[in-house]
């Protein structure tokens, strides 16, 4: 045994305690990643995240000092990374304030969301490319990426995607060199930047180089002609009609770029005019703004809204009844026949995301809900809405169906929706659900799951 544990088996009651957690901070303040191991295992009464008068936690010592093999030893043990200081600062506002970079990388790729571990990563929500943001207003580099041999454009011709036709695999996104779009005919298309990534190999892995093919998209306003555009000859067609149910086909990994081009290309082509005094607009910032003409115009001073893309966020609920055995999904007429979903709607200016889902669910379905839950979020690009999926736990259970939104809600059990869940579309009895790729899949499922156990 060492010297530490030694001496601490001599002290009694609430000294020892104290004595204890003072050595495990001293430990986390001078590195030694001993200590804090043999304190943590050998002693269960000291908390990984027991705090000091000021709120300060090991893991916050330990990153003031720079001790980040002591961070990740932490981080790795259960600490929590959210705690704050009574002065309100986290660990990670400690680590950037004193300029600890090796502790502020470890807590970053600890934070880093992981799909599989943190969150549910909706189809659409997946980000291939690293966006740089911070390079958009950078002209010359922007241009400079646009011609090299490595560079991939997504097209759209009135926002349809063009998809690879090879009929041995799954429809993906057809991605044209610079040198076969210079060779197009037709050049009247709007181009955005979309980022630096590398498709088909997952980002997460290190030792790949992620940041390294750049990544364009374009839109014809007006439909190309065969010889403007030969789609044929590129091995290609456009989505068509049902082009979202084609762009809900393509390979995961491919659906987040899509998304993010088709709503930015989508505002580009409705967007032509100023919203403020109705002169002609022009994009700027590598597709991520435009800018009003009119020199004249009050949108060029302060904060102005039109300028930017438009995301329009729309609230999705799972309700889940008051005795927790069943859910209420709704269908409208316009649904294949015997589908049900979850209720959404759009939010409203100046209303939180509760009070929206609550106000939807009881205006379609006259049910009221309580408790909410945030289960996850998925970016829906037919035009640009932002889907924001909840769970909700019902206070009321009758249904009063608002006729003009839906044709029919009702509440159904826990088998029923998982039988839908498992059957798919070629279940010829019986609730059908929407497919996987759509958020309200999902929520159905995190509910079937959640309460697998009763
Ligand atoms: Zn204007
Ligand atoms: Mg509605």
């Amino acid at each position: 045994m060492n010297n530490a544990l030694e001496d601490v088996s001599n002290l009694r009651g609430s000294n020892a305690q104290a004595e204890l957690t003072e050595r495990f901070f001293r430990a986390a303040s001078d590195g030694d990643v001993n200590a804090i191991r043999n304190t943590l295992s050998f002693f269960r009464s000291v908390s990984i995240d027991h705090r000091n008068d000021h709120g300060w936690t090991a893991l916050m010592l330990a990153a003031r000092n720079g001790h980040k093999e002591i961070v990740k030893f932490l981080l790795e043990n259960g600490a929590d990374p959210s705690l704050t200081t009574r002065t309100g600062q986290s660990v990670t506002d400690i680590g950037t304030f004193w300029n600890q970079k090796g502790v502020v990388d470890t807590l970053y790729k600890f934070l880093k969301p992981s799909s599989s571990r943190l969150e549910h990563v909706n189809y659409f929500g997946t980000n291939a490319a690293n966006r740089q943001s911070y390079q958009r207003k950078d002209v010359q580099y922007i241009e400079s990426l646009k011609t090299l041999g490595s560079t991939r454009y997504a097209v759209f011709a009135e926002l349809e995607l063009l998809i690879s036709t090879n009929k041995s695999s799954k429809p993906s996104v057809l991605f044209l060199s610079y040198d076969q779009l210079n060779a197009v005919a037709d050049k009247e298309y709007d181009v955005i930047y979309i980022g630096k990534g590398c498709l088909g190999k997952n980002s997460d892995d290190s030792g790949i180089e992620p940041d390294t093919i750049a990544y364009f998209a374009i839109n014809y306003r007006h439909f190309p002609s065969e010889e403007g555009f030969p789609a044929k000859e590129f091995g290609g067609e456009f989505s068509g009609k049902g082009y979202a149910t084609r762009m809900m086909m393509l390979p995961v990994e491919e659906s987040g770029l899509v998304a993010q081009a088709r709503s930015i290309l989508a505002w580009h082509d409705r967007y032509r005019f100023c919203p403020t005094c109705g002169s002609k607009t022009k994009m700027a910032e590598s597709g991520y703004k435009r800018s009003c003409l009119n020199s004249e115009c009050r949108s060029h001073n302060g904060v102005h809204n039109t300028c930017f893309p438009r995301i329009d966020p729309v609230v999705i609920v799972l309700v889940v009844s008051p005795d927790g055995t069943k859910c209420l999904l709704g269908r409208q007429a316009r649904f294949p026949p015997r589908m049900y979903s979850c209720l959404a709607g759009f939010m409203e200016p100046g209303e939180s995301v509760e009070d929206a889902a609550r106000r939807e669910v009881h205006e379609e379905s006259g049910v009221e809900v309580g408790r909410l839950e945030y289960h996850s979020s998925q970016p829906w690009p037919f035009p640009g809405q932002l889907m924001i999926g909840l769970v909700g736990y019902a206070v009321s259970e009758k249904i009063t169906v608002d006729q003009e939104e839906l044709e029919d809600a009702k509440w159904f059990t826990r088998s029923e929706v998982a039988e839908a869940l498992a059957g798919g579309f070629t279940k010829d009895k019986g609730l059908l659900v929407p497919p996987k790729h759509a958020i309200a899949h999902q929520l159905q499922k995190a509910w079937v799951k959640m309460s697998a156990n009763l």
